[in-house]
């Protein structure tokens, strides 16, 4: 262990959902440092939309969760995309070193010892805690990377391959993982895939570029055709804006083994449509989770044609996060990202800008050792 990191960790901390567009800089006691506990200080950190449903309590009824907790800060830290530096280690850490350069994505911890654990579903352990708003055992509630530091469990904390500069990593920790979760296991052994990727957001346009660097033949659905060309470059074979041509399914039955829902709303889906354009036996996944009061609305009429199913899937695991940091060293595609430097003023903007869909395709929040001093 390193001696001289910080007891106390900095970041940018919201108590009253209300105030979700303005986190101020605080300071919190760390949760309890545990011999498979990963110290990393931050370098930068990617905004992913599920920090705006966090921020504003939108997924949930009950209050914020660190407003009740036994111990632990009573305000609340996001970020989970994180790239930084690790340390500190604790005494049974293996997978990790002092100094290396590691990522962190939604993900911080699990039981590692259940059969999900053991068979790299750890992302579905029921134990598993994730990196912000999320109870440990102990009652501390996590405490996310918009920090000068984050502690993790080391199974969570993924070597970052030299090649990719780390405002272009982040990212992938959440959003990337997310979806190249479902698509490779979807995929995988298929010839000639065909896989439709919907909302061309954050996720959706990294699936854009694993789906095509997994060798498949990729559709992008958008609401309006604003960004096709963008869609097209990223690697998409073809594009279809669902909002312009209410008729756009008709003459694609037969056409994808997977369609992917990366839209933070189902309100503009046409989950009818998307089940009319799969292949027999495939599904339609989402990993877009919208507030808690929408919904599918699905009847069982919609499946039959096909004999198709509808899914969710969440996150990744750590095989999966190393396969797809490799998958992007050696395709070399990078995630759309526009960098912000990080400051109480610079996550208003990122927040805010991402709140109304103004992101083309993703923000990471940069300088955190200047800014923290670190
Ligand atoms: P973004 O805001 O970057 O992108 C969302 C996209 O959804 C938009 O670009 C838009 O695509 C589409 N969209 C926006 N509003 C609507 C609407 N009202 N109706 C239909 N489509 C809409 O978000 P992210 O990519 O960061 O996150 C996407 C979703 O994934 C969120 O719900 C997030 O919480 C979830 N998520 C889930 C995870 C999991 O493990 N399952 C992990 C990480 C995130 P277009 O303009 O092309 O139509
Ligand atoms: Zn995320």
């Amino acid at each position: 262990i390193k001696v001289d990191y910080p007891r106390e960790f900095k970041g940018f901390a919201i108590t009253d959902p209300k105030d979700w567009d303005r986190p101020k800089l605080t300071s919190y006691e760390p949760k309890k440092f545990g011999e498979h506990d990963v110290d990393i200080e931050v370098e930068c950190c990617g905004i992913c939309a599920s920090e705006l449903f966090s921020l504003k309590n939108e997924w949930s009824d009950a209050p914020l969760a660190c407003l009740s907790s036994s111990y632990g800060p009573k305000s609340q830290v996001v970020g989970h995309e994180v790239i930084g530096r690790v340390v500190a280690v604790g005494d049974k850490v293996t997978l990790c070193s002092l100094g290396q350069r590691v990522g962190l994505g939604a993900q911080a911890s699990s039981c590692m010892a259940c059969p999900r654990c053991s068979s790299n579903n750890e992302q579905y352990c029921l134990k598993s805690v994730g990196t912000y708003c999320s109870r440990y055992p102990d009652g501390y509630v996590s405490q996310g990377g918009y920090s000068s530091h984050v502690r993790a469990h080391e199974q969570f904390c993924f070597p970052i391959p030299d090649r990719i500069p780390s405002a272009y990593v982040a990212p992938l920790m959440c959003g990337g993982l997310t979806v190249y979760s479902p698509i490779k296991r979807s995929i995988e052994g298929i010839e000639s895939p065909r896989v439709g990727i919907i909302g061309i957001g954050g996720l959706g346009h990294m699936a854009v570029m694993i789906a095509k660097a997994l060798g498949a033949h990729v559709t992008a659905f958008s609401r309006s055709s604003e960004k096709k060309e963008d869609a097209l470059k990223m690697g998409a074979d073809s594009f279809i804006a669902t909002g312009e041509d209410e008729n756009w399914s008709s003459g694609l039955t037969d056409s994808f083994h997977l369609i992917l829902n990366c839209a933070s709303s189902t309100t503009a889906l046409d989950l009818d449509a998307f089940a009319s354009v799969l292949k027999v036996n495939r599904q339609l996944l989402s990993v877009g989770l919208p507030e808690k009061n929408e919904s599918f609305d699905l009847k069982p009429f919609t499946f039959i044609r096909s004999g198709c199913s509808i899914g969710v899937s969440k996150l990744g695991s750590r095989q999966e996060a190393i396969e797809l940091l490799d998958l992007a060293a050696k395709h070399g595609f990078k995630p759309w990202v526009e960098t912000i430097d990080v400051s109480e003023a610079g996550i208003h903007e990122g927040l805010t800008r991402l709140d109304r869909g103004d992101v083309r395709y993703r923000f990471t929040l940069v300088g955190f050792n200047k800014f923290f001093g670190t």
